[in-house]
């Protein structure tokens, strides 16, 4: 059981603000971006030397831009916060070997609004400008009113963001709820791959038409950027968007049929390969979509699926991936020719199956081994069982553990 984690969602709502508060706010965001760029330029020391601690760059910028500027003590605060911040990541960027050039805020950047300086009620706000506070209603959707009502969640901080185009005012309300994990131990074991982008123990294939759907954007890509054309370069740009949009919208789906699969066999636990460090499954995966699923579409799958089990109640478990393709789900035997390519046939045993499929057999084993009481005095079963197409699976029974 893990204690305080956290349910988070982002509330977007649109702000009904009457003129002579526009005005204020607009000059709020100018002020608060303003002394965000002090900051920088206070940390922002030479090509070398950055400083990005906050208790010293308060020290630093807090009364200048105090009384240069109408913004209250907690405003200055936030946007000293958030100067110091974009320095950090241009420095992390910077040691990771990037370019970094020194961050600009915009005008009209986001203001970052806390308990302090705001007060988020269900249907309005109220919010700190550079004259007074303000009130503003929301303008809301079913979706938002069912969140901001709902008791279980509580309103943390707020950022408002100014749409330029629109001239509109939106604000971001970050909402949490605690997590109530179901009790019980039972486990859908998860496989991630190229071929199939998730396999469950319970036998589902999931995502298998994306390596081609992939493969067909990688080809048009290619044509595209051997052209050195301005049109080229456009459909360029709105290829990528179309493939980026499509992958998300692939990983979310996947994500979500997971957790149903999981509930659907009365699971508490999801358990996935730990994939920190992936490079030691070379064998499993293809070059060309190496980095582009690798890098980002895995864990994507994974950090999804936690989220969307979270709010179901259900535990997200991560297993170190050692052996998990190369053994055998039902009598344990470990041998590299176990597998070949999508099959797997045991060595020992001759039980033949789908490779993927087998791997997750194993990853939800080994979980469910890891969590297996260590007390010997205890029976030695664990609580929970590895769901299977049709039945349940003990781990202290099955020999592979
Ligand atoms: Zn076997």
């Amino acid at each position: 059981m893990i204690m305080s984690d956290y349910v988070k969602k982002t509330i977007k709502v649109k702000l009904d603000v009457a003129p002579e508060n526009k005005k204020k706010l607009l000059e709020t965001f100018k002020q608060f971006n303003q002394a965000c760029n002090k900051v920088i330029e206070a940390g922002w020391i030479e090509e070398d030397r950055k400083n990005y601690n906050k208790m010293e760059l308060h020290k630093e910028t807090y009364r200048e831009i105090k009384d240069k500027t109408d913004l209250t003590a907690n405003l200055v605060c936030e946007a000293r916060n958030r100067g110091a911040e974009a320095i950090k990541q241009a420095v992390i960027k910077w040691s990771n070997g990037k370019k970094a050039s020194k961050p600009h805020i915009h005008k009209y950047s986001s203001i970052i609004y806390d308990k302090r300086s705001s007060t988020i009620k269900n249907r309005y706000c109220t919010l700190s400008t550079i004259d007074g506070r303000i009130k503003a209603e929301y303008l809301l959707g079913n979706y938002q009113k069912k969140h901001l009502d709902d008791k279980n969640y509580e309103k943390r901080t707020a950022t408002l963001n100014y749409n330029q185009e629109k001239d509109e005012f939106y604000l971001h309300i970050t909402i949490r709820r605690p997590v109530l994990y179901e009790n019980g131990e039972n486990t859908l074991g998860v496989d991630i791959g190229i071929n199939n982008l998730a396999v469950t123990s319970t036998g589902k294939f999931f995502g298998k038409e994306v390596k081609w759907k992939k493969n067909r954007f990688f080809r048009t890509r290619r044509n595209l950027q051997s052209k050195d054309t301005r049109s080229a370069k456009r459909t360029l740009k709105q290829i990528f968007g179309r493939e980026n949009r499509y992958t998300l919208d692939v990983l979310h789906r996947i994500s979500r049929r997971i957790v149903e699969e999981a509930q659907k066999h009365n699971c508490q636990v999801i358990a996935f390969e730990d994939l920190t460090d992936i490079r030691n499954k070379t064998e499993k995966y293809d070059k060309r979509f190496e980095r582009q699923l690798h890098s980002w579409g895995f864990r994507k799958i994974q950090e999804f699926t936690e989220y969307k089990a979270k709010e179901q109640g259900i535990e997200t478990r991560y297993v170190k991936p050692k052996n998990t393709s190369q053994k055998c789900s039902k009598c344990g035997h470990v041998e590299k020719n176990n597998r070949n390519g999508n099959n797997f046939k045991c060595r020992k045993c001759g039980y033949e199956v789908n490779a993927d499929y087998n791997a997750s057999k194993n990853i939800g084993l080994k979980c469910l081994k890891e969590t297996l009481p260590s007390d010997k005095s205890s029976d030695g079963m664990s609580h929970g069982q590895l769901a299977l197409k049709s039945e349940m699976l003990n781990p202290t029974t099955a020999s592979s553990v």
